[in-house]
């Protein structure tokens, strides 16, 4: 069980306002934004060298605390910048040949996909997409039919960014394997808010953001790469910290997955990320998994009994991400009012989702999404805004 009062305390904005805004970016615990402040004054006092010298044993925790989280080796997690840059260095260090196929869902992420897309116009990729059945979940049938001879890789998003569903990962994984595939998971909005395996998961790779779920500081990300395959793994682009320059044209890429880093970071955001999984793990996943499907259920069945409102979501696999839309005010208008009531929401635009609500709503939807410090007293403000107008 988690000490609602004593969260809440740790997350002073939520006195002031009201945070359903999780998805974009979730409120810091006060111990995560005081250790950023804490080295940065450290760097400010005895050198940005020295502060990270300083600090040796806090910045390899970074490590071991994401294998604690993702099940996994310290080796077998890499510091990005964030989930994008992530994905993009796991994606371009698979050997993929012009011909391959690729296959993903039409909820991937439009970064993601956008990089596919790119990379298969110039490699000549097949980019396979399946569609969401009509529960809004990956079309498994559909899956194991696309899978060819040419195909290498399957990748997909565990949450959508504009649709709460969680995905059927681990039943991708399953095919993945059966059929000797890699599989990239994109985990940005689940990472933090459903108890994540990736050993369960059988996924070769795993990305994540900071700020989201994680409740960690902006700028900051991860991945995981498996070790079993870090051999195969080649990253698109290296520097001295990738590998060691070994004489004039000899270079030995790292053993572990610190080939997908550079050197150069925000030493204090990595500092903050360590403090807030070390803060999710103090709480436990599977209390704050709990705790945020209680609320996402909660608001979810409001939301569909307010009038003229229209929720998304049609599986069962509820994750903290509420989308919906009111029949006579467009999102934007809709996020703008319930600012001015104090409630922290986003829109999420179809310009960002071609192959999903584009097609299948039409136009840009409301998002709410909840974490495990928000309450029913929020949920009920929000309902009460939400049917005025
Ligand atoms: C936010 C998001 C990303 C991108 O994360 P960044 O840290 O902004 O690069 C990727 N995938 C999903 C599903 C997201 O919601």
């Amino acid at each position: 069980m988690i000490d609602l009062s004593a969260v809440r305390q740790d997350s002073p904005a939520c006195e002031n306002l009201v945070h359903f805004n999780n998805a974009g970016c979730a409120l810091s615990p006060v111990c995560v934004t005081d250790a950023v402040i804490r080295h940065l004054k450290l760097e400010q006092e005895i050198g940005g060298y020295e502060a990270a010298a300083a600090e040796a044993r806090q910045l390899s925790r970074f490590y071991s605390a994401f294998a604690e989280l993702l099940n996994c080796e310290a080796e077998e997690i890499a510091y990005q910048e964030n989930a994008t840059r992530a994905w993009h260095a796991a994606f371009h260090a698979i050997d993929l040949r012009p011909g391959d196929q690729v296959i993903t869902g039409d909820m991937e992420y439009a970064s993601n996909y956008l990089d596919l897309i790119h990379l298969a116009k110039r490699l000549q990729l097949e980019v396979s997409v399946i569609p969401s059945d009509s529960q809004g979940l990956i079309d498994l049938d559909a899956l194991r039919q696309a899978i060819s001879g040419r195909t290498r890789l399957i990748t997909l998003t565990h949450v959508a960014s504009q649709r709460g569903d969680i995905q059927p990962a681990l039943e991708v994984g399953q095919i993945a394997k059966e059929h000797g595939l890699y599989y990239l998971l994109d985990a940005c909005q689940s990472v933090g808010q459903i108890d994540l395996d990736v050993k369960k998961l059988q996924c070769d790779f795993l990305s994540g953001t900071g700020r989201k779920y994680l409740r960690g500081p902006r700028g900051t990300g991860f991945l995981y790469a498996r070790s079993e395959i870090m051999n195969q793994l080649r990253p698109a682009v290296i520097d001295l910290h990738a590998a060691s320059w070994n004489s004039a044209d000899e270079y030995a890429l790292q053993p572990d997955a610190t080939r997908f880093e550079n050197w150069e970071r925000n030493t204090a955001n990595v500092i903050g990320l360590t403090k807030a999984v070390d803060y999710a793990l103090g709480l436990g996943l599977d209390n704050i998994a709990e705790r945020v499907s209680h609320l996402a259920k909660l608001l979810n069945s409001k939301l569909s009994n307010t009038d003229r409102i229209t929720v998304h979501e049609r599986s069962d696999a509820l994750s903290g991400i509420v989308t919906f839309n009111k029949a006579d005010e467009n999102a934007v208008a809709l996020q703008k009012r319930l600012q001015e009531n104090k409630i922290n929401t986003s829109v999420s635009s179809q310009r960002n989702a071609r192959l999903d609500i584009a097609i299948s709503i039409g136009m840009d939807v409301n998002r709410a999404s909840v974490h495990y410090y928000n309450n029913e007293a929020e949920i009920e403000r929000f309902i009460d805004v939400i049917a005025g107008s």
